[in-house]
């Protein structure tokens, strides 16, 4: 659509000033052609613009989110792993880069695509993704804890497929490391958020993990309403209570977390 040299340069100097585009997306267009330069669709000119002007909060923050769910090898081509689709996670890391931050996501395999100005690193177990995150510690402000992260792995992984016999087959696990609990216990933590995805007593259960994990904010859910769903409706707790966020897109509930965060952080 911009093969020509000076609608090329016209949009180029337009970008240096500032202008921000939207699209063109590629795919059929009036002309009978298909390539790029098809209008953006009318929904996601409006998510970007609302996306653009949200406040810049967390202007030279960096930080880590944790997403979607961990993978535990029995043998070769099995594992254990969990429905999380990712989405919550990935609408935090989205709504932190709104806000300003240097965003790392850390994740699990899902089906999404990280939100353009994160730098996704893709990982498999738990203890690949604690690694991941212990590697970011130095150069971290906060650390937002989303992703369903297995408690156990299996002790003695099968390098090849395991065949099916007569006898009983047992598998041993062992504990896989507490990521948000490893990071929040440092010396000096960054600003720690955990996810409490329950299916009971969320409110209760959350308060006791928020204290256990030694966390200032703990955000929970009913899992069976957040799972794989595009609404959420958050619980955040703190040391100054309870905090419900009406139901809404998983984008309107992290961007209300983020302003929670800034807000605590301000006061911490
Ligand atoms: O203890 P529980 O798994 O219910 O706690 C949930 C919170 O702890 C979430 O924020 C989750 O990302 C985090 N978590 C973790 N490492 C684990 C287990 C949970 O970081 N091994």
């Amino acid at each position: 659509m911009w093969e020509n040299p000076s609608t090329q340069r016209n949009i180029a100097t337009l970008i240096a000033d500032g202008i921000k585009l939207i699209g063109p997306d590629a795919g059929e267009q009036a002309c009978g052609e298909l390539g790029s330069g098809r209008m953006s669709e009318p929904e996601s000119i409006f998510n970007e613009i609302v996306s653009w002007l949200q406040p810049q909060l967390l202007t030279g923050k960096n930080v880590v989110v944790t997403a979607g769910p961990t993978y535990e090898a029995i043998d070769a081509v099995r594992g254990i792993t969990n429905a999380s689709s990712g989405k919550m996670g990935y609408a935090v890391a989205q709504a932190a880069v709104e806000a300003g931050a240097n965003v790392t996501l850390i994740s699990g395999k899902t089906a999404l695509a990280a939100p353009a100005k994160a730098s996704l690193v893709s990982v498999v177990s738990a203890q690949d993704m604690y690694e991941a995150v212990m590697s970011q510690l130095e150069q971290m402000d906060i650390f937002i804890s989303v992703a369903a992260v297995a408690d156990y792995r299996v002790k003695n992984r099968s390098e090849h497929k395991i065949k099916k016999s007569d006898d009983k087959l047992n598998i041993e696990f062992i504990e896989n490391p507490d990521i948000l609990k490893s990071v929040a216990s440092r010396k000096k933590p960054p600003f720690c958020v955990g996810f409490a995805a329950e299916s009971q007593n969320v409110e209760d259960y959350a308060k006791k993990k928020r204290i256990e994990k030694a966390i200032p904010l703990i955000a929970a859910n009913v899992v069976t309403e957040a799972l794989d769903s595009d609404q959420n409706s958050l619980i955040l707790i703190d040391e100054h209570g309870t905090h419900r966020l009406e139901t809404s897109s998983k984008i309107e509930q992290a961007r209300s977390l983020i302003k929670h965060v800034s807000e605590l952080m301000k006061t911490n």
